[in-house]
């Protein structure tokens, strides 16, 4: 019988981690008298940035080594998933493994009696939001934390490895012993506190295990992807076909790829006070993705379809809490924010400030050296006869 764990991760920012869970994966498999190999999906090209990705590891105890990879290296998916861990939380909106090619929901692979594990600090009522059901039962486990981010190929070491590896073990002994993740951590590392970290995830996660009944969930609205046949590859395998380059500026302009809306990308997304807005063109001019569409009324409007939540809109805007980031779960839609302004500016301005909460969410200049959280301030409407629509 082979063990299959997917590691759901943001492309690059979590590149590392993923890579790491699947490899100790392995090796303590391995020191546990089983056979076992890993892989992953994707290169590290920059354009993958937040991309929802995926790294593999298998186990099994009746089969040599070449039986196990014949049956599971050549593959680019599973068919099904023991454990499918998710590594930030705002991917059980559903993930894009296969680039362009459609959404799918974050427990597509989980089997019957597999598990679906989270790091999250939201309950699992909360993820079953926005989580498709399932015709059959299976277990939700949560292990408490946030979302590990780091920057381009640099891997934060803040003992989400350890904890992650002691939850997989409390959720399928069968694949690693909590024994032998402590045991392969102490050698490793001779770093007690990384054991413990270990253990202490895997007590906590035996008690935050949720069977899921069938039907529980959402009715999934994406369409199922078609995905290409091996003969269907181009050289460089599934690759985005590029934006055309040109000098057309303003909405749609050259930095919006109609052909990948990359709205699952995003762990934040930027939520503006349009009454607070000096229409100073920053966002528009500074953001990547091209996001912002300049509106009849000298605004700036955002498409969530197509933002991939990278802050920088946030960081340039001069005005403060004119643009300020927010969790992506506390989000059911990418509805226009600024049709809702049109309509009922009171109401989009209670709106706004209710989901933007107290907590305002910074990295560093320098990524992958943590997050800063400060309290942010609320800023009265500043809206007149002329500044409010009619
Ligand atoms: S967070 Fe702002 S700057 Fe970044 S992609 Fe989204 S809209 Fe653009
Ligand atoms: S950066 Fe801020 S103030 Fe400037 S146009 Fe955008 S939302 Fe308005």
């Amino acid at each position: 019988m082979i063990k299959r764990v997917e590691v759901n991760y943001r492309g690059i920012f979590q590149k590392s981690l993923g890579k790491y869970l699947g490899s100790d994966i392995v090796m303590i498999a391995s020191r546990m008298g089983k056979v076992a190999f890993s892989n992953g999906r994707y290169s590290d090209s920059p354009e993958r940035n937040g991309i929802p990705c995926k790294y593999f590891a298998f186990v099994a105890e009746d089969l040599s080594e070449e039986e196990l990879e014949a049956e599971c290296g050549a593959k680019l998916d599973i068919d099904e998933a023991d454990v499918s861990v998710v590594v930030d939380d705002t991917m059980v909106k559903g993930v894009e493994p296969w680039g362009w090619h459609g959404v799918r929901p974050i427990n597509e692979k989980v089997h019957e009696k597999g598990c679906l594990l989270v790091i999250t600090r939201h309950q699992p009522e909360d993820l079953l939001k926005f989580i498709a059901k399932k015709p059959y039962p299976y277990r939700l486990a949560t292990l408490e934390g946030d979302a590990s981010l780091a920057g381009m190929w640099v891997f934060k070491d803040d003992l989400t490895r350890e904890r992650v590896l002691g939850a997989i073990a409390a959720v399928d002994p069968g694949i690693i012993s909590i024994e032998a993740v402590e045991a392969y951590l102490l050698d490793k590392t001779k770093d007690a506190r990384r054991a413990g970290a270990a253990r202490e995830a895997y007590e906590a996660t035996l008690r935050r295990v949720r069977l899921v009944k069938p039907g529980e969930g959402i009715n999934w609205s994406h369409p199922v992807p078609v995905l290409p046949k091996w003969h269907e590859f181009e050289d460089t395998g599934i690759a985005v076909p590029a934006v055309p380059r040109g000098f057309k500026l303003g909405p749609r302009g050259q930095g919006r790829n109609d052909r990948f809306k990359r709205g699952t990308t995003k762990t934040h997304r930027p939520v503006i006070r349009f009454d607070l807005c000096i229409e100073c063109t920053l966002c528009w001019l500074e953001c990547p993705d091209g996001c912002f569409d300049p509106t009849e009324d000298g605004l700036y409007d955002v498409n969530y379809e197509v933002c991939v939540g990278c802050h920088k809109c946030a960081e340039v805007c001069p005005e403060p809490e004119c643009i300020v980031m927010v969790d992506e779960l506390r989000f059911e839609n990418d509805r226009s924010p600024w049709e809702h302004w049109v309509r009922d500016p009171q109401g989009y301005i209670r709106w706004a400030e209710e989901k933007k909460g107290k907590e305002r969410v910074h990295f560093p200049v320098v990524t992958g050296t943590g997050r800063e959280v400060r309290e942010g301030t609320y800023v009265p409407p500043k809206l007149s006869g002329a500044e409010t629509p009619a």
